[in-house]
């Protein structure tokens, strides 16, 4: 790494999963709205679902999640109840039953539930959403607590993925994070996922983590490459313990410095591609044929709250408790609370909490940034043209980009702009220059790399 991208490198940015930022939703956001904008859906256009499962049975400290520690099977039922209540108002909001491609369960710990709780929360989707026969049914889970029946349930339910929060498999790290899961165990929860035919699997690493180097990640990416999983993500863990409290745990003392968390990243990634795996975007790896493979190539690839994805549907439904959804006209985010999420839904009202209403500059901007994120490069005149923009609209952030220009990040062409191979896994950083709202922003961000 040279010194300059070291510098890049440690810029607080965002991670640019949405534009504008999460941040930057206004509170209070008006229910009636959202529920203006589900009614207004086209009814002949599918949409995504997103459902937020937000307990655990254990806290990882390295955690970032909206989650809570669940030891009593009551909450989790009344949140199953609520869950039923909540698909049933927003069915009741949308114009027509509506089609779904992509259904995508997170957390938290989705599998936390219990295989009836599931079952239940599937038959109440089926019957409000018309889940199209090639959907892809994704779900999260976590092989410390998985069981066979719960597998054997997901599959007879129509889940055809699985994602996993592998890491990193040294012990030492392992259990500085709280988060204990030898190989073994991991490899066995994936097999028993392909037993049952949910062949598609994920696998999510991080690099920078406490006691972590160069070595232990490489020793951990031949593990992974034994597993076989279609698609891996790597992430830079994100120190934010003013946020995530939990992680006043992690020893600040055993973090590596910013040029080791650039090394490891660098070589995980190299190690990753020498397995077979083609690079997404920045951070997302996926074997040769893979449909997120195919959609990078393409120029199809699509970045939402769950990272890099191939879906294009430019509605996402969220359901649960801190979700957040998106349509053509703004994103909406529900109730973090799980109380205050469960009164709304009680007395009929969309438990929305924040949101923000797109404009015209907001998904020019959006539309740039998500460009540079999938591709590396945009057509920044033309993505100007479709929103009505003059070819000049951008020149305010030239002397931006030609610093970056000058520093190695990119190309600027007469048109826009495209990342040399090291800007490349510095593209929020690049995508930066776009935000409109960074400069005035309170948020405080994660390095970028
Ligand atoms: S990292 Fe995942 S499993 Fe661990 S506490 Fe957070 S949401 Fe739960």
């Amino acid at each position: 790494m040279t010194p300059i991208t070291a510098r890049y490198a440690q810029r607080p940015t965002p991670r640019y999963t949405s534009y504008p930022t999460a941040p930057h939703f206004e509170a209070d956001f008006p229910e009636a709205t959202y529920r203006g904008w589900l009614g207004a859906l086209d009814p002949d256009t599918p949409v995504s679902l997103y459902l937020h499962v937000p307990f655990c049975r254990q806290m990882c400290w390295y955690c970032g999640c909206n989650m809570k520690l669940v030891k009593r099977e009551g909450p989790l039922e009344q949140y199953v109840e609520t869950l039923l209540q909540e698909i049933r108002l927003v069915r009741d909001a949308l114009p027509a039953q509506m089609k779904v491609a992509h259904l995508h369960l997170g957390g938290g710990t989705p599998t936390a539930l219990t295989p009836d709780q599931m079952g239940r929360v599937m038959a109440a989707i089926r019957e409000n959403f018309d889940l199209l026969p090639d959907a892809e049914l994704a779900i999260e889970s976590d092989p410390r607590t998985l069981t066979d029946q719960m597998v054997a349930e997901l599959a007879k339910l129509g889940f055809n993925r699985a994602s996993f929060g592998v890491q990193e498999f040294d012990p030492k790290v392992q259990e500085t994070i709280n988060r204990v899961q030898p190989p073994e165990m991991v490899a066995n929860a994936v097999e028993t996922f392909r037993r049952h035919g949910i062949e598609a699997i994920n696998f999510d690493l991080i690099y920078g983590l406490p006691y972590q180097d160069v070595e232990k990640l490489l020793t951990t990416i031949r593990h992974v490459a034994d597993m076989a999983p279609d698609r891996i993500a790597l992430f830079g863990y994100a120190h934010v313990p003013w946020v995530a409290k939990n992680q006043r745990m992690i020893p600040e003392e055993a973090l590596p410095d910013a040029a080791a968390r650039a090394d490891q990243a660098a070589r995980a990634a190299e190690a990753i591609v020498a397995a077979g795996y083609e690079v997404i975007g920045i951070d997302h790896f996926a074997r040769p044929g893979d449909s997120l493979a195919k959609a990078a190539k393409n120029g199809a690839l699509h970045r939402n709250f769950q990272g890099y994805t191939n879906d294009a549907s430019e509605t996402m439904i969220g359901l649960g408790a801190t979700s957040i959804g998106r349509t053509p006209w703004g994103f909406v985010q529900n109730n973090p609370e799980t109380g205050a999420w469960t009164r709304a839904i009680r007395v009929g009202q969309l438990p929305v909490h924040k949101g923000l209403t797109f404009s015209g500059d907001d998904k020019l901007r959006g539309a740039v940034i998500e460009r540079i994120m999938c591709d590396g490069h945009a057509d920044i005149d033309a993505i100007g043209q479709r929103f009505g923009q003059s070819p000049a609209w951008w020149h305010d952030t030239k002397s931006d980009l030609e610093g970056m220009e000058r520093d190695g990040l990119l190309t600027l062409t007469r048109n826009g702009v495209t990342l040399t191979e090291e800007g490349r896994i510095l593209a929020r950083v690049v995508a930066s220059a776009f935000d409109a709202y960074l400069a005035s922003s309170k948020a405080r961000h994660s390095v970028a790399l």
